[in-house]
């Protein structure tokens, strides 16, 4: 054993040391303890198979990085992040922020009981979904909903429900993935179902629906291929065709429409969103989609359409799996009656709040922080640029909203300066582009203006 291991400084000597006095005070002996003696594993080791001779810090020295060290470990995983990646439905950084309405009554609800699943009325035992079903029909037309964790679960357990050991046909041109882990074909072999393609990848026409009709078959499904589209001779069949079919053969209709638009999304110029109460309007029977998407709201998946389908899927094993809690059905209705007034909408969904925001505003702000940032020592040269902002949250790469962004050249390299702004408090994250750090005003909210500059004010100086 190298001379210099027993010189080590034991574990108790390290205890006794100021910055690690007080972390036992605020943190708890057995942490820093442990700490202290992974610390000293791992430099032991490391003296032990270097190849050379390596500098071993003084017992101050050990002691404030196993602080540091500590103090980093105890920073929760998950953390709140300025984004400013311009991409406004972030699936990374939890999709739509929610409004202070939905907020609160998160805060109201979840901090003691609640009515969960208790008609205050009668008294008796209710059915959970009552709390924000009224709404939902209100606001799609349908005659009964209910609510699940997310739209892939509102789908598994649809497709179980109405149409587990049956077929289901799909047109070839909308088996879709999304994300990576949403892959329709796989979801529809979880649910029990089989899946029946018909059509091909360009055209599907009312025949081929007609035609694969048969004794096996328990629904139609139509669904929105919301991230990728097919040009040149396309052909797909309308849900009202679609449900006039269904409903001829006296099968359910079911259209999962993705993202959930609750109003009409052209007037912020994202085109070929389907709006719910459209779909219900063209006669689907059964409609699934996002909460957290164009909603903005919180993450859950809503199914709504005719009545005895409803309960029949509130009746199917995997709900009980697949329901959500007191604190997404407080939000859920929170933002759900925000809806009731669109002009409302436009100013309290901070997703419908950043859609709407003039570009001039936008180009203000990044000119305001473009020059509270030139003088930042990270920073080697800064400027307001015209840029685009994407939708996100697996809508089409297209679907564009211009904006403005704070173009940073940094003064070391942009990757290096992303990575020391996500370790701040709050994280800020921006999009790296042509070695220029661009933080997007769109997805800021004018409240995050100043965090941004504290943000980097707080990176110290430009070589550490
Ligand atoms: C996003 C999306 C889903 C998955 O929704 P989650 O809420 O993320 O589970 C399913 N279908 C369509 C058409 C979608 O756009």
């Amino acid at each position: 054993m190298p001379n210099i291991l027993r010189n080590l400084p034991s574990v108790s000597q390290l205890l006794e040391s100021e910055p690690l006095k007080k972390m036992v005070q605020t943190i708890n002996h057995g942490v820093v303890a442990d700490g202290v003696r992974t610390f000293l594993d791992e430099l032991r080791t490391q003296v032990s198979t270097a190849t050379e001779e390596m500098p071993i810090p003084t017992p101050t020295e050990m002691a404030e990085k196993i602080a540091d060290w500590l103090r980093n470990e105890d920073q929760p995983y998950l953390r709140k992040v300025i984004n400013g990646t311009g991409i406004i439905l972030h699936t990374g950084l939890g999709r739509a922020p929610i409004a202070t309405a939905a907020m609160e009554a998160v805060l109201d609800i979840s901090a003691g009981y609640a009515s969960v699943e208790i008609d205050l009325a009668s008294g008796e035992r209710g059915q959970r979904v009552k709390a924000v079903e009224r709404l939902i029909c209100e606001l799609t037309g349908a005659e009964a909903a209910l609510v699940t964790n997310n739209n892939a679960a509102a789908t598994m357990l649809t497709l179980s429900a109405m149409a587990k050991g049956h077929e289901v046909i799909v047109s070839r041109g909308q088996l879709i993935e999304i994300g990576g882990s949403y892959r329709l074909p796989d979801v529809m072999e979880c649910s029990g179902a089989t899946l029946k393609e018909v059509g091909t990848t360009n055209k599907t026409h009312l025949y081929d629906y007609e035609r694969a009709i048969g004794e096996e078959t328990g629904a139609i499904l139509k669904v929105h291929p919301s991230n990728f589209e097919v040009v040149g001779f396309t052909k797909t069949v309308s849900t009202r065709e679609l449900a006039a079919l269904a409903s001829k053969h006296r099968l359910p209709l079911i259209d999962d429409i993705g993202s959930g638009a609750l109003i009409d999304y052209e007037q912020f110029g994202l085109m070929n969103e389907p709006v719910a109460g459209q779909s219900i309007a063209d006669g689907a029977d059964v409609i699934l989609f996002s909460g957290d998407k164009l909603i903005g709201g919180p993450q859950c998946g809503i199914v709504a359409g005719k009545k005895e389908y409803v309960q029949r899927i509130l009746k199917d094993p995997l709900m009980r799996a697949m329901r959500v809690g007191k604190m997404t059905l407080a939000a859920l209705h929170a933002t759900l009656l925000l809806y009731r007034d669109a002009e409302k909408a436009k100013q309290e969904v901070p997703l419908l709040r950043m859609l709407s925001m003039p570009v001039d505003n936008l180009k203000l702000r990044a000119e305001k922080i473009a020059s509270q940032l030139s003088s930042s020592p990270h920073v080697s040269a800064c400027e307001p640029v015209e840029e685009q902002a994407m939708l996100g949250g697996g809508s089409l790469p297209d679907q564009r909203v211009p904006t403005w962004c704070v173009a940073i050249t940094p003064a070391t390299s942009a990757d290096a300066l992303a990575a020391k702004l996500r370790a701040g408090s709050p994280a800020v994250m921006g999009r790296v582009h042509k070695d220029r750090f661009l933080l997007d005003m769109r997805t800021v909210s004018p409240s995050e203006d100043l965090a941004v500059v504290k943000a980097f004010e707080g990176l110290g100086s430009a070589n550490s």
